[in-house]
């Protein structure tokens, strides 16, 4: 071939490098297209780089395989069909009872039998966690709960007598039962995914020391309560908003005011029937978990009522003075949602429609609202409702599935949260998920290099790298101190000064100026700011990112609440205890959301930190969910924000080539037969280390220390080579 510039597996190779018969030694060893699906672990594709990473995970999908190792991380791709052989107890089983588990296929059940394994090992840290993640879609959430269904098979499996049966099938069928009541609550239709969690999880399984699942405790995050009043374009409000209106009975229907085919504003796309529509096993597992038919009925009628809230529309009042009007067909629909949440129709309407400014120690002034305000008086009500709400199922579950500390002593934790986010605006929301990922991809580089250097010093290599460069300065920017993102932004709400977005636009880059990840782009008007994470860059918009900070609830609207007379929602709402000397709360102790967001992030860091990680990589293989569709660029941008381009390039930075001893001496046959000149050697020698340094685009001193140790193994296969 006389072709002097070229890309071979995606690679701009150097000419010098082109050589015949290596060309062809090549082919027949690393471009054996035919079996590149054989590769189990892709820092073993030879060489390891993004295209053939791609290629062999295009490969293996094709063959329908869908689990594949990535060095430490198993990287999942989701099939979008249902393979029932894959998810079998009889496959559990075979995982579980296997000598060494690893040298079955990759699956997720490989990883879970080893946390499991791991466990009974008692070498520290006996508890485990698996992360899983991965963009809205990716399987997610799928991969928890079959881990979760493992857990409950192999743990009754193990039970040796009927009555340990019993117990761990109750207990299996509880924590099993606590998925189905967080999606009815907690996931809904959006653009990517018909069933897509709106908060993250981490579900800790409580084992004792017999290693039989004896509970469970879930924590949650970051629920996205806007949803309940705001439903972006084609997507839909809560699934269990649509199971209430379809699912009722005819008595339930009366009693909670829900008439067939009623219309509500927050309940858009309601024709579509999805499979999480199903109110019956939602009502079912709830009963399972502790809530009876009666509390059932007490929270199905405050979501009717807040169905009804949404119906509340305001009309612009003609003189600014004076509050805003109901529209006309309003009014029906403020009796029927203060009947259903058991608070006075006057005062709801009042309130919502008039502000009270509280001016030092007494002063009190009241002020009309406009009606965009009255909305958002109006949303803000629904969204601290239903996340109570959410919170306090949560602790219902909670007490029903969490066993008594002396009845566990480890744990394994499934964590399942958002993945990277970037889309075309992007704001607070982001940017907390975008931060968690950060701290999770930190956590994972630190654990994958202490595994790497592991796997190094049991193969007896001497090595002492990494001057690996990590997110460091991406999460100080994020969270550091003294200044960054987020001691700024909880500055502006403490000091609740009134600053457009262009000045806190401005007090931002004057503080953090010096921070090399952070920028701006110099040609747009919105004031923003620009990120540079790990998996990318993300613009940020500032327009309100400060009032979302703050998440103000006004005092009045949370009285309003407090004096229902419904009795969950006085649960919900307990009337807080008078302070000692009648104390205002203190300016400086506002809790922003960034602030709280963060105080749970670090409490998940520091367990994960005190668990041996395992981690999941889900890759979503095409945007239109379809069965058996590969398409490379959606998988490499994934690749790239799930860090397994990361992964692949910490491989680089230590031993690129790990090849088994066998096919070396396979791959470098050549060298001894016929006896290659000193110059060819090392020419040949050159041409690896130039292939590895370009083909992974990463520093010399991988190129020199790939020759260097080249060079060690040719002294010893040639001894005569001194002679040359
Ligand atoms: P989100 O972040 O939006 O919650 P997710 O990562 O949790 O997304 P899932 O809800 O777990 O995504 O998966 C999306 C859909 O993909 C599932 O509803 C299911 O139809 C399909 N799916 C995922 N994993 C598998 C699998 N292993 N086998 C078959 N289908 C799967
Ligand atoms: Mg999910």
């Amino acid at each position: 071939m006389a072709s002097t510039d070229r890309k071979v597996n995606g690679l701009k190779r150097h000419p010098s490098c082109l050589n015949e018969s290596y060309e062809e030694q090549r082919k027949a060893f690393l471009s054996d297209e035919d079996k590149l699906h054989l590769f189990d672990d892709l820092t073993k594709v030879n060489p390891v780089t993004t295209a053939t990473v791609l290629k062999c995970l295009q490969a293996r999908y094709a063959t329908e395989v869908f689990y594949t190792n990535a060095g430490c991380t198993l990287v999942a791709v989701n099939p979008f069909q249902s393979i029932f052989y894959l998810y079998s107890p009889e496959l559990m089983r075979e995982y579980h009872l296997a000598s060494r588990p690893r040298e079955l296929k990759p699956h997720i059940f490989t990883e879970a039998e080893q946390a499991y394994r791991n466990v009974q090992s008692h070498i520290e840290p006996v508890n485990q966690s698996i992360i899983v993640s991965g963009e809205s879609g990716a399987g997610k959430t799928w991969t928890s709960r079959c881990l979760m269904k493992f857990y409950a098979t192999i743990a009754a499996a193990n039970s040796s007598s009927q009555m340990d049966n019993d117990t761990v099938a109750r207990i299996e069928k509880r924590v099993l039962d606590s998925n189905p009541v967080m999606e009815a609550f907690g996931n809904a239709c959006t653009l990517r995914n018909n069933n897509s969690s709106r908060f993250g999880k981490y579900i800790q399984l409580q084992l004792d020391g017999a290693q039989l699942l004896t509970g469970a405790s879930v924590q949650t995050y970051l629920l996205e309560k806007t949803r309940v009043t705001h439903q972006a374009h084609c997507e839909r409000n809560f699934h269990i908003f649509y199971q209430i209106t379809k699912g009722a009975s005819k008595e339930e229907r009366r009693e909670w005011n829900l008439p067939e085919r009623a219309d509500f504003s927050w309940l858009p796309n309601s024709e579509r029937n999805l499979e999480e529509d199903s109110f019956e096993i939602t009502k079912d597992a709830m009963l399972h978990l502790g809530i009876d038919s009666s509390m059932q009925s007490n929270i199905f009628k405050i979501l009717s009522g807040l169905l009804y809230m949404g119906n509340i529309q305001f009309s612009d009042s003609e003189d600014e003075s004076q509050p805003c009007d109901l529209q006309e067909n309003a009014k029906d629909f403020i009796k029927t949602t203060t009947s259903l949440l058991g608070v006075s129709e006057e005062e709801l309407l009042e309130k919502l429609k008039v502000r009270t400014i509280t001016a030092g120690k007494q002063q009190v002034f009241k002020k009309p609202c406009s009606r965009a305000e009255c909305g958002m008086r109006r949303d803000c009500v629904a969204k601290v409702i239903y996340a109570r709400l959410f919170d306090w199922l949560v602790a219902v579950i909670n007490r029903s599935i969490c066993a008594d500390s002396s009845e566990w002593t480890n744990f394994i934790g499934l964590l399942d949260v958002y993945g990277f986010e970037s889309f075309p605006v992007n704001n607070l929301e982001q940017l907390c998920i975008n931060y968690a990922n950060e701290k999770l991809q930190q956590h994972f580089v630190a654990h994958y290099l202490k595994a790497q250097q592991e796997e190094y010093a049991a193969e007896g290599l001497a090595w002492s790298f990494i001057s690996y460069q990590d997110n460091q300065c991406c999460v100080d920017l994020i969270e550091g101190s003294p200044s960054s993102i987020f001691s700024l932004l909880n500055e502006e709400c403490r000091l609740n000064r009134s600053s457009s977005a262009s000045q806190f636009q401005a007090r931002l880059e004057k503080a953090l100026s010096s921070n090399p990840c952070i920028s701006r782009d110099k040609f747009s008007k919105t004031p923003h700011f620009i990120v540079s994470h790990y998996a990318g860059r993300v613009n940020y918009h500032i327009e309100d990112m400060v009032e979302k900070n703050k998440d103000p609830i006004p005092t009045e609207l949370i009285q309003l609440l407090q004096d229902s007379k419904d009795y969950l929602l006085q649960q919900l709402f307990p009337v807080e205890k008078e302070q000692p000397n009648n104390k205002t709360p203190n300016r400086a102790a506002v809790v922003t959301v960034v602030s709280k967001f963060k105080g749970s992030l670090d409490r998940l860091m520091h367990i994960l930190n005190s668990t041996t990680p395992h981690y999941i990589r889900c890759i979503k293989p095409n945007m239109d969910c379809q069965a058996m569709t590969f398409k490379k660029e959606e998988v490499l941008s994934q690749l790239e924000a799930c860090g397994i381009v990361e992964t692949i390039n910490i491989s680089a930075a230590g031993f690129p080539i790990r090849m088994p001893f066998q096919n070396f001496m396979e791959r470098y046959q050549l060298l001894r037969k016929p006896q290659p000149s000193r110059s060819e050697q090392e020419l040949y020698i050159n041409s690896c280390a130039f292939k590895n340094k370009k083909g992974l685009g990463d520093t010399v001193e991988n190129a020199d220390t790939l020759r260097r140790v080249a060079h060690e193994i040719l002294e010893n296969l040639v001894p005569e080579q001194s002679a040359v």
